[in-house]
């Protein structure tokens, strides 16, 4: 296998995407979605990285450029050391099949009109991958790993439930024996007590396979269960990056008013939060701004820290200036100007105990 620089699977450089349109009539006055704004972020084999924010921060376009769907305006998308940009169509199909994406909605995701057998043979198909007998053998290895037995081959997928569509999903996206798998808001359709079940099998699958994920949530309770980093991501950019098993002792405004909004989910599938004698959660609710408001627009996002508008921290400077993403200790890294004045969301609760 080739070297690939400092050992990292896949490396995202100053991934810069716009969506240009036109507004008005005529023509208009060209304007453009800035959907991502200069993102670098790195994967290393085995590693799961999850990418928090709310919805139309830009993580779903983030996993399209990181799997080469779209192109990116400006940076780079480095897979096993290798620059996507400088592939030819046929060598980026075959380097595909290294990362897969599982989808939010596994009903949409999966053809109505092909058996499950069908859907899971077609990849080895189309990568003419192994003889008939083969495929058949294989798809039925892929199909036990997600828990599924060969009573499920014949049927189609408006026979399944939403977590068994979600599992063949999931047995689709590993027929290549792929290295790396970007799942985009893989639970968020689901029931809560499946969505226990899919993050285990996905974590099983992780250990078993040695896979690496990209782990597309708007949900920061399920990241200490998936992920050993966070990546927390805000109009377009990385506002903050910590271990998993450190997010009390994130820094950053956004991050403390995600972990804010957590508060009221079970702690069943979130084990790593502090809890009171009643069973649910200690935080201090009434310390921990929980945001107001939607994400500002990504046509025209806010001047300075992008945050500022909704940010209660929030002083002059803030509004003049873009704070950059700066190392405050080992893995850990924060993008606000007042980082040293902002406690950690532990400090806070403490305080407020
Ligand atoms: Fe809030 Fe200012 Fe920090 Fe942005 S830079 S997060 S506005 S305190």
């Amino acid at each position: 296998m080739e070297e690939f620089s400092q050992n990292y699977l896949l490396e995202l450089k100053g991934l810069v995407k716009d969506f240009p349109f036109k507004k008005g009539l005529l023509g208009g006055t060209q304007q453009a979605v800035q959907a991502v704004r200069g993102v670098d972020l790195n994967l290393k084999p085995g590693e799961s990285l999850s990418l928090v924010g709310e919805s139309g921060c830009g993580k779903s376009t983030l996993a399209k450029l990181a799997m080469r769907l779209i192109n990116p305006t400006q940076g780079q998308v480095i897979f096993r050391g290798q620059d996507l940009a400088d592939l030819k169509e046929k060598e980026l199909r075959s380097l595909r099949k290294n990362f897969q994406m599982i989808f939010q909605d596994p009903y949409s995701s999966l053809n109505p009109r092909m058996s499950v057998g069908q859907t899971l043979q077609e990849p080895l198909e189309a990568h003419h991958q192994g003889s008939p007998k083969e495929q058949q053998d294989k798809v039925l290895e892929k199909l036990n790993a997600v828990g599924l037995d060969k009573s499920a081959l014949n049927k189609y997928p408006h026979e399944f439930s939403g977590g068994q569509r979600q599992r063949i999903g999931i047995a689709r996206s590993l027929m290549l024996n792929p290295q790396l798998i970007i799942a985009d808001e893989p639970i968020s359709a689901l029931d809560l007590s499946i969505q226990a079940q899919i993050l285990n099998l996905l974590k099983e699958l992780q250990e078993n396979l040695k896979l690496t994920y990209l782990f597309i949530t708007h949900d920061l309770k399920v990241v200490s269960q998936i992920s050993n980093r966070v990546a927390i991501m805000y109009l377009g950019k990385i506002v903050e990056e910590i271990p998993s098993a450190k997010l009390e002792q994130s820094r950053h405004p956004y991050t403390h008013a995600l972990l804010g909004a957590v508060s009221q989910v079970p702690e069943k599938i979130h084990p790593s939060l502090p809890r009171g004698p009643t069973g649910k959660s200690s935080h201090p609710k009434a310390s921990i701004k929980i945001l107001e408001g939607d994400v500002p627009s990504p046509i025209h996002p806010p001047s300075g820290c992008s945050f500022h508008t909704r940010c209660p921290f929030v002083q002059e400077i803030c509004r003049q200036k873009e704070p950059l993403l700066e190392s405050l200790e080992e893995k850990h890294q924060v993008a606000c100007h007042l980082v040293a004045e902002v406690p950690s969301f532990s400090t806070k609760q403490a305080q407020a105990a």
